[in-house]
């Protein structure tokens, strides 16, 4: 049984058509992801599903609900994670989800709640005098209160550093192993690849691809990249790479030029050979899997911070 159904959702804005007739479901217990780049129609989705915005058209079902007739039950058994800066700087953690425990009529015990977002120690702390990360985990803990069965999580680890993010990513998988449905939306990709079991990518509106992350790398890409860079002053003829029988396409990323082939061996042979053997030109060869990333900037045609 899906937890949320979205059947031919549509939402203009004016002449704007910001989410065109799209449809999916989200399984009961599962981390869904929505991917796109900025303008994607990603929050005005979600905005949706939240019942914070009304439809154009097409049918939206939360827990069984309507989220627009159904707005008050619905409030009840979802979480919003707010944004960080919504939060009291003067008011401490503790006060904080007493605070926002008093809008429900069932709530989680404060004890597990801090447990659960490893805030224990800090529960006395001021939400001015958190770190970021701590400040994070609030806003998430904020959006459990309730014991929610569906949580929206929007662009949960913006701004983190990566340790930070870490400690995020194994709470927000902690959370499903506890049955809750995590509906994320990220522009990380790697944070997709590592949490989602499945996402939707959309872009002007619409949902370009769906899956599960392997699923959807193992579609677009059979190659893997082969990632080298040029010594100093050193030059490469990247038409001549693009023309060998293996290589299906060569990238820059910044210093690094990348290469996909499926024939790896057959590719580096190729790519060391122009490079005249490839010791005076080429360094730091090595070789990855396709990532997600991949995927998104072959169906997207930009990086998803473009
Ligand atoms: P995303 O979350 O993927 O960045 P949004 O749903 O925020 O995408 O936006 C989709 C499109 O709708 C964008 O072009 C955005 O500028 C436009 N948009 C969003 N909210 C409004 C609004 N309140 N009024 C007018 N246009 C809006």
């Amino acid at each position: 049984m899906p937890v949320v159904e979205v059947n031919k959702l549509s939402k203009s804005y004016g002449d704007l058509r910001a989410v065109a007739e799209i449809s999916f479901n989200v399984e009961e217990g599962e981390i869904f992801g929505m991917l796109g780049p900025n303008g994607a129609g990603k929050s005005t989705t979600v905005e949706i599903m939240e019942g914070v915005r009304q439809a154009d058209s097409g049918l939206v079902r939360v827990a069984g609900l309507d989220p627009q007739k159904d707005r008050n039950s619905l409030r009840q058994i979802i979480g919003i994670q707010l944004q960080s800066s919504s939060l009291f700087p003067k008011l401490n953690v503790d006060e904080h989800l007493k605070a926002y425990g008093s809008f429900y009529t069932h709530t989680r015990k404060l004890d597990d709640v801090v447990d659960l977002v490893g805030l224990t120690e800090r529960r006395r702390g001021r939400a001015g005098e958190l770190s970021g990360g701590q400040q994070q985990r609030l806003a998430i803990a904020l959006a459990l209160i309730n014991d929610p069965q569906i949580v929206f999580l929007d662009e949960p680890t913006t701004g983190l550093d990566p340790q930070a993010r870490r400690r995020l990513w194994e709470i927000i998988t902690e959370l499903r192993n506890g049955g809750t449905t995590v509906i994320l939306t990220t522009h990380y990709m790697e944070e997709a690849e590592a949490l989602c079991d499945r996402l939707i990518v959309m872009d002007h509106g619409s949902i370009i691809e769906s899956g599960t992350p392997s699923s959807l790398i193992n579609k677009h890409f059979s190659e893997s990249a082969i990632g080298f860079s040029l010594k100093d002053g050193a030059l490469i003829d990247a038409d001549a790479i693009q023309s060998s029988q293996y290589v299906t396409e060569i990238r820059n990323v910044g210093s690094t030029i990348e290469v996909f082939a499926a024939n790896v061996p057959g590719a580096i042979s190729d790519v060391l050979g122009l490079a005249g053997g490839g010791k005076e030109t080429i360094e730091d060869i090595h070789v990855r899997k396709a990532s997600l990333e991949d995927v998104f900037l072959k169906l997207t045609g930009r990086t998803i911070r473009d």
